[in-house]
This record gives structure tokens, sequence and C-alpha cells, in this order.
């Protein structure tokens, strides 16, 4: 699909526009008595999470309220993604159980965007198999989100308007956080690796960096609205800056980032092994405010089928990282993504990956069964292994990384660490939650006043994936 023919509206119609919806809702609500309300739905990584977020900022500008219920809601967005099958499914059985909701709300609009809507296929199947979805867009267009919206309340017919190719990066776009002490920030967008198996250059792009002083101005207006910390967002934040015109790379974006006052943790993800460069472990050596936790994907142990990923390093590269990173950070955390069962991956492959794991000593890991993924080199290969053979591998790998994830945690036993205090646990209101700067969890007695505080914290117990303690 082709940019829209229609002449794109420029930031200033787009207030207009905002402005307009704004009176529109608030008229409502007095002839009615009744608040116009939004859900938000969001599938995948934190770059869709955070797409919600800039979805949200425009639908509170717009005088939109939030709500839990998609029974009560006036416009219900799925943001969705494309990288497992898994969440395709899902959005998939969730539009069809929309259905019987639209015939109850005439006025209810159904918006459907983010990584799935930039397929072709996908945009045609739920123009045939859910006529009642009034809006699809991309993630190209998101900016055009109020443009689209006003289109889709004033027209009877569907809405479709996916754009096949990246524009310039929008500046300024309003954004809802959700966490006000925690905040991620987009420093780039998009992907030229092209692993086999990958669908995100085709969906969200060719590498786009955000210029250093866009990427510090947000910052500072994020550490002046109260947050302490923030995650540093790109499919590979290691390529930081090739598409700049400065000389710039991404240790050099920390280097500025940890002068802003008032910034305690900086965080960042995610590292392709392959640029990972000894600079940015010097520069995270060095600095106390950047975090001692990397994400670092290993997705195969084995160097043939690491090849066949076209993932561009080998299992000896990658150990090297870990060992570089564990010489020069003591302390560090260590975790990664691992795909089971890529095509024509043996036991043997496996078993590679599993002494990898044990080499490399991962704190976590988050393990995914290979799905095919139309449109990547991978989804033609001969040699797709069975499902069955699949699950096995990784209830294998699973119980190996809970078991170095437990063993690496015993040595926390007893220690005294700054955790910084995010909220109370879902379990239980009484007991606090947060995280230490290796991204572990850590709950523990204290007053609900303290949130959004760094505390230090004796670790009474550590389980697989969590502590217990008490504040000191
Ligand atoms: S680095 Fe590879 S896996 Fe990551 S987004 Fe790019 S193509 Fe996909």
């Amino acid at each position: 699909m082709k940019r829209p023919t229609t002449k794109e509206p420029t930031i200033s119609n787009i207030n207009e526009i905002i402005n307009t919806l704004k009176e529109s809702n608030r008229f409502h609500e007095i002839e009615t008595g009744v608040e116009r309300k939004y859900i938000i739905e969001t599938y995948g990584c934190q770059m869709n999470e955070h797409d919600s977020e800039k979805l949200e900022g425009f639908l509170t500008q717009m005088g939109y309220n939030k709500t839990d219920s998609r029974e009560s809601s006036d416009l219900i967005i799925f943001n969705t993604c494309c990288v497992r099958e898994n969440a395709e499914l899902k959005v998939y059985g969730k539009l069809g159980a929309l259905k019987h909701l639209k015939k109850k709300h005439e006025d209810l609009i159904i918006a459907v965007c983010g990584c799935m809507m930039q397929q072709d296929h996908v945009v045609k199947y739920i123009q045939k198999t859910y006529p009642h979805v009034d809006l699809i867009f991309g993630t190209h267009n998101l900016h055009n989100f109020p443009y689209l919206l006003e289109k889709t309340l004033n027209h009877k017919e569907a809405i479709v308007d996916v754009w096949s190719q990246e524009g310039e990066i929008i500046e300024g776009l309003p954004v809802n956080r959700r966490y006000g002490i925690k905040s991620f920030v987009n420093i780039m967008y998009g992907c030229n690796n092209f692993c086999s198996y990958c669908i995100v250059p085709y969906t969200r792009g060719r590498e786009r960096s955000r210029e250093v002083k866009d990427v510090l101005e947000e910052i500072e207006d994020l550490v002046s609205n109260g947050s302490k910390e923030v995650m540093l967002l790109g499919q590979n934040v290691n390529s930081y800056g090739n598409t700049l015109v400065n000389d710039v790379d991404f240790s050099d974006l920390l280097e500025q980032v940890v002068k802003i006052p008032g910034i305690e943790r900086i965080r960042f993800m995610t590292s392709h092994p392959k640029d990972l460069s000894d600079k940015l472990i010097d520069t995270m050596a060095t600095h106390k405010k950047i975090c001692n936790h990397i994400h670092l994907p290993l997705q195969a142990g084995s160097n043939k089928v690491l090849k066949e990923m076209n993932r561009k390093y080998t299992q000896e590269d990658y150990l090297t990282i870990v060992r570089k990173i564990r010489e020069k950070i003591p302390g560090v955390a260590i975790t990664t993504d691992i795909i089971i069962g890529f095509p024509n991956e043996t036991q043997e492959d496996f078993e590679e990956t599993l002494t990898i794991a044990r080499l490399a000593e991962f704190d976590s890991a988050f393990t995914f069964l290979y799905s095919i993924r139309e449109g990547t080199p991978a989804a033609t290969k001969i040699g797709q292994v069975p499902e069955e053979d699949k699950k096995t591998r990784f209830q294998t790998l699973k119980k190996l990384i809970d078991q170095i994830a437990y063993e690496n945690n015993q040595k926390y036993l007893d220690q005294e660490i700054s955790v910084l205090v995010e909220g109370t646990s879902k379990k239980n209101d009484k007991i606090l939650t947060g995280r230490t700067e290796t991204s572990k969890t850590v709950n523990f007695p204290g007053d609900e006043k303290i949130i959004g505080e760094i505390v230090t914290v004796k670790i009474t117990a550590a389980k697989t994936y969590s502590f217990d303690g008490i504040i000191v």
C-alpha cells in the first residue's frame, strides 16, 4: 500500500483536528452526561508500548478518557505485533469477539494498528474477515492518528491507511506517560539487519536515528516531570548514529544522557552482539548511572544456525563479548532472547545452545518457539522442525535457564543493594516492589510514600526471578 494521495496533514492541522474532536467530546458529555472513553490493547515489545503511549497522548488531548473495559468504550484500539504467530492469533480472536459489541453499540469505533498492519496480506484478511473494523493504520503514520480518527468518525466506510515506507522522524508528538518514575525514550526507529526469521525491517522500515538534541530534550523534560529512570529504545541501539550527519555513536549519546541533572538510572534495549563495541562496554563501566544490565540476544548457540539466521556473529564472538562485559562490569546481569526450532535446527545444534547458555550464565532468557513469518527468508526454508520437538527443547532450555538464574541469584543473599521503588505488589498492597540496577525484582515491606525513591534493601531470600528483602 502506498502513502495516501490526500494532502498529508501538517502538525498545525493535526492540532486543529485535536481541538475539534475535543470540542465534540465535550459537547457529547454535556448532552449525555457520559464521557467518551477508549481502551488500547497493546501486544509485543517496548516499542509498541511506547507507540501506545503516543496514541494515549493524542486521545487525552482529544478529551477521551481511558477505561479498562471494552464494553464501556467508544473507541477500541489494538496495537498489534507480528513478531510471533501467537500474538497475531490472539488479535484475530479478539477482533472476532468484538462483532457482537459493534451490534450493541453502533457508534463504537474499532481500530487496528501496529506491525501486523504493515503486511498487505494481513490487512486484506482483516478487511475480508472482520468488516466491523473501522480503521486500519500502520507504524509509519502513527503521527496522523487524529486525522485518521476524524476521517473515520465522518465516514461510513472503513478507512485503511498504511504507508509502505517510513517517513521522516516526527518530533514533538504528545505522549501519555504510563510510568511517572520510569520512561521509555525512542532513540531510533527501524532496523537494517534482516535476520532471516524477523519481520521487523519490513514492518518498521529502515534504521533512522533521532538527533541527539531531540533525545536529550525529551529526557530533560521527563526528568523535570519526575522520571528517575529512562529506557533508551531501539531495535539495535548499538548502531545508533549511523544515519546522522554528525559523527556520533551510542556511547557518545550515553555520555550526554548521564550529564542530565536529576537522572538516576539509564537502561537501554536492544543490543545486537555484532555491533556491541568495546567503547560501549567501557562507557557502561565508567558511569554508575548506566545500569549494569545488558540484554544481548543470542538467538541460537550453533554457528550453523546463527549463519542461517543471518546474525553475523559466531558462538565464539558471542562468548568473547560476554567475557569482556563480565571482566569490565563487575556484578553485571546479562539477559538474552533465544529462538528454539529454527528450520533445520538439529538436536546437536540445540545442545550447542544449551552449552552457550551455561557458559554465558544468563540471568534470564526470553525463549520462543520459532514460528513462520510470511515474507521473511526463513519462512520458505525446507526443514521446519516438528512442533513436538520444539516444545521438548523449550522445556529443556527453560529448566536450564531457571537453574542458572536461581544459582546466579544466590550471590545476592544478605547483600544490601539499591532498589528503585516502583509500586506495591499486585498480590499484597502492604508489600512494595522495585528493581535493582541489574533489573531484578525485589519485594519488601514499606510505606507507599517511598514509591519513586531509591532505597537500600537487604536481600533476605533469593528466588529464581525475584528477591525478598527488608529496607535498611
Ligand atoms: S536485529 Fe534482527 S531480530 Fe532484531 S529487529 Fe533487526 S532484524 Fe529483527
